[in-house]
């Protein structure tokens, strides 16, 4: 038996961030820079006016300032995508409209609010500072400033940012591609009719969905049957699609457990048992020519999906460079007892919430690792150390929280 950390550790040091890669940039939405993103263009690219108002002369706004409306004849309309504005003399001003260019000779944009939006010539009431309402070319950023660097997360801002500048892809660390198998020969597909013995192959689903969250591109095959033959074909068969492949099922001890059988002739997935409670038997190594990395995961729903959290949500998170690679953990007041057995890591589901201004988690479901009705209302696992047994109500416990849902 080894411990969750010591199987982790064996899993982070054989995956590695995926080499960069040039995307389309919402392509790599959500995906880290793998470069230093430079403007070639300063953002705004010209002065431009900041509201739908006035080009004005700041000194024509001297008897305004003085406590007597002026009223200018308007010579003109400037409407935003204007290549070359009128220039504003002394005593006239122009309309402008949000965004465009301002006219040389003007030093200050009046809102129309302040006026009395007249288009042949306009009162105005009030008289803004000099410069106000102006947008200032390279205010915002320069040309040849860095405006993202390697590493930082690609979200919606971001990506704006980007266009803005003028860039459409963009070098980042690729989404894992990551393969879903399910095994069993009693499994059929979800939807279809279940004979005796069956059950519909809910794991496909729920850790194609998790790998998805964890920020991979995720593909779900489906049902092999317990069958080494096709288990061998399958793998082969999509081995070149993954840079990881997820199995669930097939690696305890049982007559047909040929996941673990058909692996480990291979000699390069190594199977544990793990001190953990769900998930204890695991399986992990590399297949194929370029080593994929495979997790051989039970097949228990509930096992399955918390092995996922536990081991290959953190492997998928160094693929894509991110951090944290684990799901954040807070501590909060247990509000009833839990138990553990000893010399394992106890990851109980349960709903996390917050009361009075503190974590409160309540356990839900038992501890049966088939229980998805309990996984399925859980917000947070209770991580209970290999040491505790016990957890009487009203102490504090770790809380791993797997989803920032509140219903
Ligand atoms: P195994 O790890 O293959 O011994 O499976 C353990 C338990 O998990 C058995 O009760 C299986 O029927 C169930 N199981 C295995 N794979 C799946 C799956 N893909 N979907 C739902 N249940 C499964
Ligand atoms: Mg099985």
């Amino acid at each position: 038996m080894i411990s969750v950390d010591e199987h982790l550790a064996h899993i982070l040091d054989e995956v590695a961030p995926l080499a960069p890669l040039e995307l389309a940039l919402l392509d790599a939405h959500s995906c880290l820079l793998a470069e230093d993103v430079v403007a070639a263009v300063s953002l705004p690219p010209f002065d431009n006016s900041a509201m739908d108002g006035y080009a004005v002369r700041s000194a024509d706004l001297d008897p305004v300032r003085a406590g007597t409306a002026v009223t200018l004849p308007v010579v003109g309309d400037i409407p935003a995508g204007t290549a070359s504005p009128l220039s504003v003399q002394p005593g006239l001003c122009v309309r402008i409209m949000t965004g465009a260019p301002l006219p040389t000779g003007a030093d200050v944009v009046v809102p129309v609010e302040m006026t009395d939006g007249g288009i042949a010539k306009v009162r105005i009431d009030r008289a803004p500072d000099v410069g106000a309402y102006i947008r200032r070319l390279g205010e915002d950023v320069r040309a040849g400033d860095t405006v993202a660097v390697a590493g930082s997360h690609l979200g919606s801002a971001r990506i704006g940012l980007i266009a803005a500048v003028g860039r459409t892809a963009v070098a980042v660390r690729p989404r894992p591609r990551v393969v879903v198998i399910s095994t069993g020969s009693e499994l059929v597909e979800a939807g279809a009719h279940i004979g005796p013995g069956q059950i519909a192959d809910s794991n496909s689903y729920a850790l194609t969905a998790a790998a998805r969250e964890a920020g991979a591109l995720a593909y779900r095959v489906g049902i092999v049957p317990d069958d080494p033959n096709r288990l061998l074909e399958t793998l082969e068969d999509h081995l070149i699609r993954g840079d990881c492949i997820v199995t669930s099922g097939g690696v305890s001890v049982g007559a047909y457990d040929v996941v673990k059988e058909v692996l480990s002739r291979l000699g390069t997935v190594r199977f544990d048992r793990v001190a953990m409670q769900p998930g204890m038997p695991q399986g992990f190594g590399r297949i194929g020519a370029d080593g994929v990395p495979i997790f051989a995961l039970p097949g228990n729903p509930v096992s399955a999906l918390v092995s996922f959290e536990v081991f290959v949500r953190p492997a998928l998170r160094r693929m894509l460079g991110a951090e944290p690679i684990s799901r954040p953990t807070v501590s909060a007041v247990a509000t009833a007892p839990m138990r553990s057995g000893k010399g394992k890591r106890q990851y109980v589901r349960a709903v996390l919430s917050v009361q009075d201004d503190r974590y409160v988690v309540e356990p839900v479901g038992g501890s049966g690792s088939h229980l998805m009705g309990a996984m399925a209302a859980a917000n947070g696992l209770v991580v209970i150390d290999e040491d505790d047994t016990d957890v009487a109500a009203g102490s504090p416990v770790t809380v791993m929280m797997l989803e920032r849902r509140t219903q």
